[in-house]
């Protein structure tokens, strides 16, 4: 893949936060887009606190982690911090018990009816309802997780029936290939299910976010309707 990234080797994380909004701010041009329509979710997995806490005061909205144990690990030292928690990365039924005591704004991987129905059980007992984003298997890779794109409808249909889950979005992971059309192919896939899953009109059901990109793949995400993208390395540099 021929983009001109390559992951920041300074420690300085709002030089590198600028750079990223800057080519956010680029991209959104080309297509005639208004910047402030991008969220740009920080994805903090192997961060310490100490770093998140340096990004979130330049300005970010949203942070995102991928495993409990590490969730954990980091509530207390980021108790302190004002800004959207999402969980994005793969849950596992028996965790959903210490991903609700974490108290996470969004989560944003449901990818299979199974975890949603033990999810809207755990939350029924507190009360509480959770946004979540449903994740397709847009590159259709094995390796990856996600519901198929043509399954997706009738997946948020279902979901839409359970009272303690608001659908409010959509995520994919772009294909891991070289061929920018694969990838962007990804990216108009998940814009085309947002459009199929308004025209439907399903109650309880609210599709504003598309959240796609990540270091590597954000130009193309944000030219094909991106409203948040998730920077790891792009701000933080190489995870080992
Ligand atoms: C790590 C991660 C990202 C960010 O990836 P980078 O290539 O480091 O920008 C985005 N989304 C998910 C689900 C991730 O796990």
């Amino acid at each position: 893949m021929d983009f001109s990234f390559d992951p920041p080797h300074t420690q300085d994380i709002a030089t590198q936060i600028k750079n990223i909004e800057q080519r956010i701010a680029s991209a959104c041009a080309m297509v005639g887009r208004d910047p402030k329509e991008v969220t740009l979710l920080l994805a903090t997995k192997t961060v310490e606190p100490e770093r998140i806490i340096e990004a979130v005061a330049c300005g970010i909205k949203a942070i995102g982690e991928n495993r409990i144990q590490e969730l954990k690990a980091k509530k207390e030292a980021l108790a302190e911090v004002t800004c959207q928690r999402h969980f994005i990365g793969h849950l596992q039924s028996n965790k959903i018990k210490e991903l609700l005591l974490c108290q996470i704004d969004c989560f944003q991987a449901l990818d299979r009816w199974s975890l949603a129905e033990k999810l809207n059980v755990f939350l029924a007992k507190k009360n509480k309802t959770l946004p979540v984003f449903v994740e397709v298997n847009t590159s259709r890779e094995p390796s990856k997780w996600g519901v198929l794109p043509e399954d997706t409808l009738d997946f948020v249909k279902r979901v839409s029936h359970l009272e303690h889950l608001r659908i409010q979005g959509l995520m994919t992971i772009g294909a891991l290939s070289d061929d920018e059309s694969v990838i962007r192919g990804c990216f108009a896939t998940l814009r085309m299910l947002q459009e199929t899953i308004r025209e439907a009109g399903i109650d309880n059901v609210d599709i504003r976010e598309l959240s796609m990109g990540m270091s590597q793949d954000l130009e193309l995400a944000v030219q094909e309707g991106a409203t948040m993208v998730r920077v790891g390395s792009g701000v933080f540099g190489g995870r080992s």
